[in-house]
Formats: C-alpha cells, sequence, structure tokens
C-alpha cells in the first residue's frame, strides 16, 4: 500500500499533523487517546496487521489462526481494561477466577482467594490450600508477601533471588511458588528481577485488591481483537491507517519532522509518536538527537557489549488427537513446561482416521484435534533446544502430569520463540527506561519499554500511549497555543 493511501479520515479543525510508527498496542493506544484530542493523526505500521507483538499467525500447514504466544492480563492491568472497554473489546477476553497448579504428580491445587474476606487477607484461604507447599512453607509465603508489601526502599534494587534468601523463603517456596509466578510475569530469572519490579506485580497484582490475581485470557485470536476490531473502530474515531508502510528513518526540520519510508516516500508532520521497539526506536533517530533521548543505551546495545537488553519467550503449540486436560489453564510445577493453556480457538482442525488406523490431521473429519499451549517464559535462560526437542519435553511434560493425555498422539506442532519479547527487567534497563516526553518538540516515544513504572506487558504498552498521547499534545502546545 502506498504511504498515501489511508483506510478512515481526520475532518478537524486543527491542521497539525501527528504521526503515529508502529501499530502495536502502544501505538493504538496513543492513537486512540489522541483521536479525542482533535488532531489529525496516521498510524504508519510496517506489517500488513495491526497488533505488534500481541500477533497471531495462520497456521497454514493446518488452516488455523492461533497467536503466536499466549498473552494474559492479570486483574490489576487497570488501563488495558479501560482500553478495551472504551474500544469495545473486553467481549473478547475472558477472566479465569481460579488459578490451577498442578504439581508432580498431577495433582491439582487450586488458588482461588476469599470474595468476603478484604485484601489482603482475601489471600490466606487460598495460601492455605496450597498443599503442595509444607505447612510451616505456607506461613512463611504469607510473612514473606506481608514483608514485600512493606518493603522499604533500600532493598528495592537488591534482586528478588536475594531477598527471598534473606527474608526465610525456603528453597521449595521459591521453586514452587514465587519463581513460577514471577517468571512467566517478567520473562526473566529470580537473580536478574530486582525488588521493585517483583514487588509491582505481586502487591498490585496478588496483595492489594481483590480481582488484581485474576487472569484474562483472549476468546478469539489477538490479530482478530487488535487488527480487526480495533482498527475499525479508529477508523471510525477518524485515525487514518497505513499499512505496510516502513519507515527507514526520521529527520527533522525546525519544528516539523519528516518520515522517510522504505519505499522512497517521504511525509513531514508537526508530532511523531516513535512506538516502535526500543532498538528499532534508536535505529531510526537522527545520530544527533540519539545521544539526548537514549541515553545510555547506544554503548549497551553495541555488538560488543554482552549487556542482555532482551528476555525471550518461547510458546509450544500441540495438536492432540484427544483431549488431554480439562482445565482452561495450567501451571506446571518443577517442569520446563511453566503454564498449559487451552485456548477457545485453534480447535476446529478435523482429524481424519487413516486407513492403518492411525489418525492425521485433514481437511475434513467426524473428530477434531485439540488444540494447547504451553508457555515458557526466560527461555533465553534455557539451553539451546532444537523444534524436537523442544515439542519433546513440552509432550512428555503433558503426559506426565495428565493422565488422559497418557494415550494421547501428537499429531502436530509448532515452537515459535519470540528472542526479544520484552526489555530486560533487570536493574541496569530499568534504570534507562526513558519517559515519554523527549527534549524535543513535537517528538515523544512510546512502547512497552518506555518509563510507565510497569513491566514489558499490554498494560506497560497501552499506558505509554496514553501517556504519549498528553505528551505530544502538550509538547505542541509548547511550540505553540493550540
Ligand atoms: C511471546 C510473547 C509473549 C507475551 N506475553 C505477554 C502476556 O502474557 N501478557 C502481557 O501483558 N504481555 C505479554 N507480552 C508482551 C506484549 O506483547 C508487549 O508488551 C506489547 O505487545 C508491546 O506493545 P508495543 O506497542 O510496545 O510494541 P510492539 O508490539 O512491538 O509494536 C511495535 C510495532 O511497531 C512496528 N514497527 C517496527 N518497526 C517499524 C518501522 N520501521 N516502521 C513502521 N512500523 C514499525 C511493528 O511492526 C509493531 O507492530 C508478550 C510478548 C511476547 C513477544
Amino acid at each position: 500500500m502506498s504511504t498515501g493511501e489511508a483506510t478512515g479520515g481526520n475532518t478537524n479543525r486543527d491542521t497539525r499533523r501527528v504521526a503515529i510508527v508502529g501499530g502495536g498496542l502502544a501505538g493504538l493506544s496513543a492513537a486512540w487517546y489522541l483521536s479525542k484530542s482533535g488532531l489529525p493523526v496516521t498510524l504508519f505500521e510496517a506489517s500488513s496487521r495491526l497488533g505488534g507483538r500481541a500477533r497471531s499467525f495462520e497456521e497454514r500447514h493446518i488452516g488455523c489462526e492461533v497467536d503466536t504466544c499466549q498473552h494474559i492480563a492479570l486483574g490489576c492491568c487497570t488501563q488495558f481494561f479501560e482500553f478495551c472497554r472504551e474500544l469495545q473489546i473486553l467481549p473478547y477476553f475472558e477472566r479465569h477466577q481460579t488459578l490451577y497448579f498442578v504439581d508432580t504428580t498431577g495433582q491439582i491445587h487450586r488458588f482461588c482467594p476469599s470474595r468476603w474476606l478484604f485484601p489482603p487477607l482475601h489471600l490466606l484461604p487460598a495460601v492455605a490450600k496450597l498443599r503442595f507447599l509444607r505447612p510451616a512453607d505456607r506461613w512463611r509465603l504469607l510473612r514473606g508477601m506481608s514483608r514485600l508489601w512493606r518493603a522499604s526502599t533500600k532493598d528495592f534494587w537488591s534482586t528478588m533471588g536475594e531477598w527471598l534468601r534473606a527474608n526465610g523463603q525456603t528453597a521449595a517456596l521459591v521453586e514452587h511458588f514465587w519463581t513460577p509466578i514471577l517468571i512467566s510475569a517478567l520473562s526473566e530469572t529470580l537473580e536478574y528481577i530486582p525488588v521493585v519490579i517483583a514487588r509491582k506485580v505481586l502487591v498490585e497484582g496478588l496483595l492489594s485488591t481483590r480481582d488484581g490475581y485474576q487472569l484474562w485470557t483472549p476468546t478469539r485470536p489477538l490479530s482478530h481483537i487488535f487488527d480487526g476490531e480495533v482498527s475499525t473502530r479508529l477508523a471510525t474515531a477518524g485515525v487514518a491507517i497505513v499499512k505496510g508502510a516502513v519507515v527507514k528513518g526520521i529527520r527533522q526540520k525546525d519544528t516539523s519532522w519528516t518520515l522517510c519510508f522504505a519505499s522512497g516516500e517521504e511525509q513531514t508532520f508537526d508530532g511523531i509518536v516513535l512506538a516502535v521497539p526500543w532498538r528499532t526506536a534508536i535505529r531510526l533517530l537522527p545520530p544527533q538527537l540519539r545521544e539526548s533521548v537514549f541515553s545510555g543505551w547506544v554503548e549497551r546495545l553495541h555488538p560488543l557489549s554482552d549487556a542482555q537488553d532482551a528476555c525471550a519467550i518461547t510458546g509450544i503449540h500441540l495438536w492432540f488427537d484427544r483431549p488431554c486436560l480439562s482445565l482452561p489453564h495450567a501451571i506446571l510445577l518443577g517442569r520446563h513446561s511453566q503454564w498449559v493453556f487451552r485456548p477457545h480457538f485453534g480447535q476446529k482442525v478435523p482429524v481424519q482416521e487413516a486407513p492403518d488406523g492411525r489418525s492425521a490431521l485433514g481437511v475434513t473429519g467426524d473428530r477434531h484435534a485439540c488444540y494447547y499451549q504451553i508457555v515458557v517464559s526466560a527461555s533465553h535462560r534455557m539451553p539451546r533446544l532444537t523444534v524436537d526437542e523442544w515439542l519433546k519435553v513440552a509432550v512428555e511434560d503433558v503426559k506426565a502430569v495428565f493422565p488422559s493425555a497418557r494415550e494421547a498422539r501428537l499429531l502436530h506442532g509448532r515452537v515459535v520463540t519470540e528472542p526479544a519479547a520484552v526489555l530486560s527487567p533487570s536493574e541496569e534497563w530499568q534504570r534507562l527506561r526513558p519517559p515519554q516526553m523527549t527534549p524535543f518538540v513535537g517528538l515523544v516515544l512510546a512502547g512497552d519499554w518506555t518509563a510507565t513504572g510497569w513491566p514489558g506487558t499490554m498494560e506497560s504498552a497501552v499506558r505509554s500511549g496514553r501517556a504519549a498521547a498528553q505528551a505530544i499534545v502538550q509538547s505542541l502546545r509548547q511550540g505553540r497555543p493550540l
């Protein structure tokens, strides 16, 4: 598509134009909140679909669409839910009020805080039922949580690993409670997670509100939601959306900003919201602006530097010939496969009986395959595995804990690793996260990696986009009254 063609259009009297580069959640959120300000907005997205890292892919082999990796939002993701409500996409998410831990013997332990006790006391009955922990460890866990709530700022930049050891949390507790919760929320191991970031997730997610711990999962592929529904709502709100528009560079001249596209075209705007991943943002900025906006980043991202800026997440997609678990999700304890999900979609793949009696995926058939997704966060800390090795590990884990999976046959599997799933939550990178407002009039940043107070999540992306929308209005106002 030419960068001039766009869906939607603006009918506003303020002629100053704002461009958003990047149609992930940060860019979509910036577009939505900017559309309310009355400034004409054009959103440029490099790929053919909106949604960025929260996206789906079509498994051509079997003709169905699934998410590259299962995304969950916790009940405490308030701005993400507000965005979903305003854009009328909340009905496409399903709430899980009980968390299911499955221990190494396959026993299921339900974690369901009280509806009657006030937070944080609402956790008492839920923790009491975690029988995979010894009774003394359940008390230690409650003591640990209460200390974390009251943790002082001097502890904030210790690592969670150090803090848990200093606060009497046993190895079993660390392995069976703190690690599964924090590794999936932050995509990193405890020795790299600072207390301040873990505290954000645990205090806001588990301790301070009744519903903060609840999981919300999409009931249809993410691309249907963020590319389909959100795109339509934004176009109706007057946002011009241009897909397939790869920005190769940005130039500043006086108070205006020129976007240079891979197609060779150029377009000039009064304001830019740069809502691309951090490595791309640095590359797109003119060299003379880089150091002011990304102070400390450039040398750390140098190929010869061993600082690790990103965390990896691996999604393992499994289609079996029969149902393996009846739970909507499971947190597997003491296994490489950390979470198993049973999404609503991806299930309608027909199974055909072959002449030799063995079943296979087909185009028609009386039965359907059963689709599950395994998530392994912080996979950059694991030994490098081949696709076959990942599949073997995942199938063995599922069979080991779910009796109904023992006879199941894997019909098809796919492994997707996102090496730069999120910015590292380590102290080094957290301290570098830049604010949305830059020192330059008309240039603001958005992205889950900018300073939002939240780790790299959909919540952080939405918050950053909203803050960027406010920042660009403010920045343009400083340049010339609106
Ligand atoms: C495997 C995986 C699992 C995850 N699980 C969860 C989860 O369970 N819960 C959760 O909350 N979060 C999760 N996340 C994180 C979440 O996906 C991100 O925090 C969020 O989607 C980031 O949004 P963003 O807009 O900041 O960035 P992105 O989604 O990366 O968006 C940036 C956009 O910019 C576009 N772009 C890049 N370069 C250019 C260019 N030159 N020109 C034009 N456009 C460009 C990209 O195509 C992209 O669409 C997960 C991420 C991954 C990868």
